[in-house]
């Protein structure tokens, strides 16, 4: 499970992230929703570590991942990642994308490399370069190459987005069954309300760097928290 408590993070004097807390259970996916500028990607960074926060804790399954003096290194976190822009490596063939996290005994890489990408659809494109593959097939492998190391937590940044809206649908539901099945807690960026009624198990509303509201989606849609929760929702019917 991943918690959060009361990020903060300054740009220059501006402070973009005032105070961010989260809770992702195992199993469940929490969707952070809410404008563009509000501060999701650089909570997502933070977590991630790629970023480090100005104050507040970073906890993965009880344990204390990063506070102000203290650092897990991004890639001893157990989190997965899929980002937009977090492109496969071209040079590198589906297989071996697979395997760029993986380290220890050949075989047994393999063996697991094989098995995410049957469970992904794509086990007929070990040989493949990605250049050779449709965006959907290559947010396929992307998926299988997240959770290779067998992530505790996968975030993801609105990575269906470049994908045309009727290929999405089917990808995006494959994948969260998937992280579902693996146990693993998700926190899914989107700014499309519509897609996180339908997702999330928990919905978490930000605006402006702060959490305004977290639930279940129709506890929010039902008892919005305020003015800027009920317009997150008024497209919906
Ligand atoms: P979007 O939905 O458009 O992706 P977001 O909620 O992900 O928006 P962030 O990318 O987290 O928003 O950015 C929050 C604010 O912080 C923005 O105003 C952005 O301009 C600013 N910001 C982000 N990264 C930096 C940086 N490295 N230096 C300075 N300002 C930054
Ligand atoms: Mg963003």
């Amino acid at each position: 499970r991943l918690e959060i408590k009361h990020l903060v993070r300054r740009y220059e004097g501006r402070t973009v992230v005032k105070d961010v807390s989260l809770r992702v259970m195992p199993g469940q996916v929490t969707c952070l929703l809410g404008p563009s500028g509000c501060g999701k990607s650089t909570t997502l960074r933070m977590i991630a570590g790629v970023e480090m926060q100005d104050s507040g804790e970073i906890w993965v399954d009880g344990a204390l991942i990063c506070d102000t003096v203290f650092r897990v290194p991004p890639e001893r976190r157990h989190i997965g990642l899929m980002f937009q822009d977090f492109a496969l490596f071209p040079h590198l063939s589906v297989a071996q994308n697979v395997a760029f996290g993986l380290s220890g005994d050949k075989a047994a890489m393999a063996s697991r490399v094989k098995e995410l990408l049957n469970r992904v659809g794509m086990g007929r494109y070990l040989e493949s370069y990605p250049h050779e593959l449709s965006g959907g097939e290559q947010q396929r492998v992307a998926l299988a190459r997240a959770l290779a190391p067998r992530p505790r937590i996968m975030l993801m940044d609105e990575p269906f987005s470049g994908l045309d809206n009727r290929l999405r649908d089917g990808i995006r539901d494959e994948t969260l069954d998937i992280l579902r099945e693996e146990d693993t807690a998700v926190l899914l960026v989107t700014h499309e309300p519509e897609e996180a009624m339908r997702m999330a198990d928990e919905i978490a509303l930000m605006r402006d760097g702060r959490i305004v509201q977290q639930g279940a989606p129709y506890n929010i849609y039902n008892a919005p928290v305020d003015r800027s929760a009920v317009a997150f929702f008024s497209d919906i019917n």
